[in-house]
């Protein structure tokens, strides 16, 4: 039997902190890495596995994942939390990973074998202007880009927050909506139905506005309106869907299966969206998917710059494998993450390849990785203000 005999957490920080698992096993050279990035809280992750998982697991067998995964969920007793859900996550894929290693096999092969040959990625693009936005567009048209994300866009006159208002960054909803509208306009009428468009609101409207929103994008034939609403108000999808086909997709704030189950099963979004570290790893996040397949939704996995490479290919090893794969997000990776982790999906032409080495398929030069030490911070776009000095979800 191989077990467990050490369980460590790398921090990395290129751009910003990335957390992963290395977790070493009886059999010499045989180990597994996992993604545990929540960048913004990366200390509380190291606590939680090396004070409170590393105890609990060292000197158990490596081929119990869901073993592993259930006792993990309930061994401190209150659960799906963001800190514990990214511990366990670290821990589960590296245990998928040594998994691979074992059977001689790619992640892929291990959850079925691939379906397609690399997953097609969007990315987001902005710009300070229409033409700039456009031009923008055109030259990631050139490098095989087909999906493309606009952020906010907003137009009109800035208010001025009352006398005493505390700092941050402002943002006003309405002229928020109007420019992503003029924008998605503006891009249609400059690329026809060539590119696919999706728009991100990122939780920002009300209720009400977000329905209102979402009528009225309807025109622009979005391939997902991303975010619409906050976890808190997911019952107003039923609303959305009521009233227009704008393609919805919803998913990166999750952390409880009971915020994405009744999504899914009542065929209230279109694409999951969950960021898979968030959920706990691979293993609840292969349920999810094919709990999706059975209902006719599609997967998005959350890709952002603060999702480690052994993060972005544990999804990418999913994507190839899910039939009802949609889209992966992924915008670049840095030749000096690249350098930290060998073995880095390779994005061409608006696809995302893995490599085909046994397991998740990604190293670690520890020596490389210490290069980059992180420091506690929060970062600054969290203090999103409305126009009255109100605060906002960033
Ligand atoms: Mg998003």
């Amino acid at each position: 039997m191989v077990t467990i005999r050490d369980v460590r957490v790398i921090v990395t920080s290129p751009s910003c902190p990335l957390v992963v698992v290395k977790l070493e096993t009886s059999e010499p050279g045989l180990f597994g890495l996992g993604c545990a990035t929540f960048s913004w809280r990366y200390v509380a992750i190291q606590a939680a596995v090396e004070s409170y998982l590393k105890p609990f697991l060292v000197g158990r067998d490596v081929a119990r994942i869901e073993e592993h995964f259930q006792s993990m969920m309930v061994n401190g007793y209150w659960r799906n939390g963001p800190i514990l859900n990214n511990a366990i996550s670290g821990v589960d894929m590296a245990l998928w990973d040594i998994k691979g290693k074992m059977a001689g096999m790619p992640l892929y092969d291990l959850l079925g074998g691939k379906c397609r040959e690399a997953a097609q990625i969007y990315q987001g693009v902005g710009g300070a202007d229409d033409k700039q936005l456009a031009d923008n567009v055109s030259t990631l048209i050139e490098r095989g880009i087909h999906y493309f994300r606009l952020g906010g866009h907003e137009v009109g006159r800035k208010q001025q927050p009352p006398d005493g208002a505390l700092p941050g960054v402002p943002f006003h909803p309405r002229q928020s909506t109007r420019g992503t509208f003029k924008a998605l306009e503006h891009l249609r009428d400059q690329f026809g139905d060539d590119i696919e468009l999706i728009h991100d609101v990122h939780e920002r409207l009300t209720p009400a506005q977000a329905v209102e929103f979402a009528k009225d994008v309807e025109q622009f034939r979005l391939f997902f309106l991303e975010d619409l609403l906050a976890p808190e108000d997911i019952e107003w999808f039923a609303n959305v869907r009521a009233v227009c086909a704008t393609p919805l997709a919803m998913g990166e704030l999750f952390c409880n299966p009971r915020e994405w189950t009744p999504l899914i099963a009542g065929r209230l979004i279109d694409f999951m969206r969950m960021h898979v570290s968030q959920m706990g790893g691979v293993t609840p996040a292969r349920k999810a998917a094919i709990l999706g397949e059975c209902h006719g939704v599609q997967t998005a996995w959350h890709g952002p710059g603060d999702v480690s490479p052994v993060g972005h290919a544990a999804q990418l090893h999913l994507d190839l494998v899910s039939p009802n794969f949609g889209i992966q997000e992924f915008h670049g990776i840095s030749d000096q993450i690249r350098e930290i982790f060998p073995g880095t999906p390779e994005e061409r032409k608006g696809y995302l390849y893995p490599n085909d080495k046994p397991g998740i398929g990604i190293d670690i030069d520890e020596a490389a990785a210490a290069k980059y030490p992180p420091k506690p911070e929060v970062p600054g776009w969290f203090e999103l203000r409305l126009p009255d000095g109100s605060i906002q979800r960033p």
